[in-house]
């Protein structure tokens, strides 16, 4: 499904990507940790061609993408999560839905459709999954922030990406929001057969998520496993899970 090459990105002196590769299935969920700096997001940023690789390729489908610009790797089926919920504030939960729903039949050039609406029956079971059905009609912009980053990865699914890269998705939740955030990021994986690269640092919430864990250090993957097996890894407990409670 996806692969990345080697790749190096490199800010300047600063090697934010120095030969990183992994590879991501069909309907496979990962799991990228590391360190702060150690280019997590840089790496989102060079698969959504948000920016530029300095070496190395994007492989997605077989398909050479390597620097393609951002909205043509997103119609090829990306969906990327940002730290702060990029949903509209201003409108209702069911109306963010609807927008997205809207989004998805021009996308397929279906203008005819525009005042397509979704069957009330998958409108209804969407904001059940995804724990909404109370807030149907709340003002997006005032829902509590676990709630808004729900709706923005309902928005994602909405949108039929194959490939969804979530980067943090819990920062800012608690506890019981984190571990609700997994559950919901495993029950899409399963039921929307996406395949899911997310980015956490909340150990629980990548304990809760039981996919494998890819390790990044200084701009390359070092380790790649389960949880269980990485958290006993001494090298990785010294320079990693040893600055967090785990
Ligand atoms: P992470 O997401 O793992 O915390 P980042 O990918 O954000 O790490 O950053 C990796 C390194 O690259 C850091 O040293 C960061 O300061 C640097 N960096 C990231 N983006 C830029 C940029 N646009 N310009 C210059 N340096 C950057
Ligand atoms: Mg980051």
């Amino acid at each position: 499904m996806l692969e990345v090459r080697d790749v190096k990105k490199y800010f300047g002196g600063i090697k934010a990507l120095d030969g990183t590769s992994l590879t991501l299935g069909a309907n496979e969920l990962k799991c990228i940790i590391g360190p702060n700096g150690c280019g997590k997001s840089t790496l989102f940023n060079v698969i959504t061609g948000a920016l530029p690789p300095t070496s190395g390729q994007i492989i997605f489908k077989g398909q050479n993408i390597t620097a393609w610009p951002p909205h043509k790797i997103s119609r090829l089926g990306f969906g990327r999560k940002f730290q702060v919920p990029s949903i509209f504030n201003d409108i209702t939960v069911a109306e963010n839905i609807e927008i997205a729903a809207m989004a998805l039949a021009t996308r397929q050039r279906l203008r005819k459709t525009l005042g397509h609406k979704l069957d009330p029956a998958v409108f209804d079971k969407h904001l059940g999954d995804f724990g909404l059905t109370a807030f149907r009609n709340s003002v997006a912009g005032e829902l509590p922030h676990g709630l808004k980053q729900r709706l923005e990865i309902l928005l994602l699914i909405l949108s039929e990406a194959s490939v969804i890269l979530l980067d943090e998705p819990t920062a800012g939740m608690s506890q019981a929001e984190t571990l609700e955030t997994a559950e919901l990021i495993c029950h899409i994986q399963t039921k929307f057969m996406t395949s899911v690269l997310v980015i956490e640092h909340d150990m629980h919430f990548v304990r809760a998520l039981k996919c494998p864990l890819i390790v990044m250090m200084k701009g390359t993957v070092v380790r790649e496993g389960v949880y269980e097996t990485i958290k006993e890894d001494s090298e990785i407990k010294k320079a990693y899970l040893g600055e967090i409670a785990c």
